[in-house]
């Protein structure tokens, strides 16, 4: 362990433990707002990507916004001063205390996934005696090109509404004195790379945004979502994700209205480089066929490769000699066959109690940590240092 301390000051704590380098994590935030700014759009952040008290802070002072999916997520945003005028909520499956959770704090809007949502969205306004405000989550049917578990916008998932039921939620819209319909919203998956898919995605805002015009409605808000990937192949050459471009597709092909705002829910984008989970080898089991190491973090700390086959890069910190690799799969103590984190993975001869480090792990990593088999609950440390 001391040995990667070098030059940060990550203590010697026992492993497995996530560590979330925040230097990197400011870097990149200031990168994306001000990418971001030059055109004028405006960021939220998915706070389900990564809930760590000191990123939510961090994030927050970067006047970014919260992007929630459930009442918790609501408390928590708030929890951390960001401001109820830049909190959405999200989600298929809004309960009732989470409406009215929403609906206490007067958060800014709720992102309406299908018809009977808008129903009940109403009576709980009505309850109240207030005002919500909503923007209507299109299902924009669009294929992401990204894991089936991670893709959203196509008419097979549950989320969004069809095309053939938006002309039905224009009605009860109009028919509610309680909502106030105030954007259109999309969000067609995650770990997106290929940019062209977005071209699309602007193409289908740009039709509903007339759509909704032509019907009288000019909206205030037109949500682009999130989804942008990170690259988990290279995480030091590209630890910042190319906010440029990404804002740049946006610029070039939606055709906004005046003072339409422009919005983005950007979680894994944000977080995703600047967390490595930190874990030691446990065990060596040399085979005929294979050699495993068996690690002490396993799939209930990190699920992404089981869940996603995910590979994420993984790196020996304990200095070696020689040169030498051998082929080793990386697996963790869980009695699971899927808790695998790489089924081929070239490093020095390793021994008990060598260090290695999992990189890229700041998104949807801790925050879908499981106790499963009984274990530990994960730990995390932050640091500012350069490294
Ligand atoms: C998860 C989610 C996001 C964030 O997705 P990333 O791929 O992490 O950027 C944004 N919007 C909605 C509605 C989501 O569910």
């Amino acid at each position: 362990m001391t040995t990667f301390i070098q030059n940060t000051d990550i203590p010697n704590y026992s492993t497995p433990f996530y560590y979330y380098n925040l230097n990197l994590l400011e870097k990149t935030l200031k990168t994306a707002q001000q990418e971001a700014k030059k055109h004028n759009f405006h960021i939220h952040y998915a706070l389900k990507a990564n809930n760590n008290p000191e990123i939510l802070s961090m994030i927050q002072s970067f006047g970014i916004g919260a992007d929630c999916v459930s009442g918790n997520e609501i408390t928590t945003a708030i929890a951390h001063d960001f401001p109820a005028n830049k909190i959405f909520f999200a989600g298929v499956g809004k309960t009732d205390k989470e409406i009215q959770t929403a609906i206490k704090n007067n958060i800014f809007c709720f992102n309406v996934e299908s018809l009977q949502e808008l129903e009940v969205l109403n009576n709980w306004a009505q309850e109240f005696q207030t005002n919500i405000r909503v923007a209507l989550r299109i299902n924009p049917n669009i294929d992401a090109k990204t894991h089936k578990f991670i893709s959203t916008g196509k008419a097979e998932n549950k989320f969004g509404i069809p095309d053939e039921k938006i002309d039905q939620a224009i009605e009860i819209i109009e028919n509610s004195s309680s909502i106030n319909l105030i954007g259109l919203h999309f969000h067609i998956g995650s770990q997106i790379l290929d940019l062209e898919i977005y071209k699309i995605l602007c193409e289908t805002a740009n039709y509903w945004n007339n759509y909704f015009l032509q019907k009288n409605h000019k909206l205030k808000i037109l949500n682009l979502g999130g989804g942008l990937g990170i690259d988990y192949q290279n995480p030091e050459k590209n630890s910042i994700p190319d906010f440029k471009a990404f804002f740049q597709v946006f610029a070039q092909h939606l055709k906004t209205l005046p003072q339409q705002e422009v919005h983005f829910e950007l979680g894994r984008s944000l977080v995703g480089q600047c967390g490595n989970l930190i874990t030691k080898v446990l065990y060596i089991k040399e085979g005929l066929q294979k050699n495993f190491a068996i690690i002490d973090a396993g799939m209930t700390d990190l699920i992404r490769p089981a869940l996603y086959q995910a590979q994420h890069k993984i790196k020996i910190l304990t200095p070696k000699k020689t040169t030498d690799k051998i082929n080793y799969e990386i697996v963790g103590p869980i009695c699971e066959s899927a808790d695998s984190f790489s089924q081929s993975t070239h490093l020095p001869k390793l021994k008990r109690g060598d260090y290695l480090m999992i990189n890229s792990v700041g998104a949807y990593g801790e925050v879908m940590a499981s106790q499963y088999n009984m274990r530990d609950k994960i730990k995390a440390f932050t640091s500012f240092s350069k490294h």
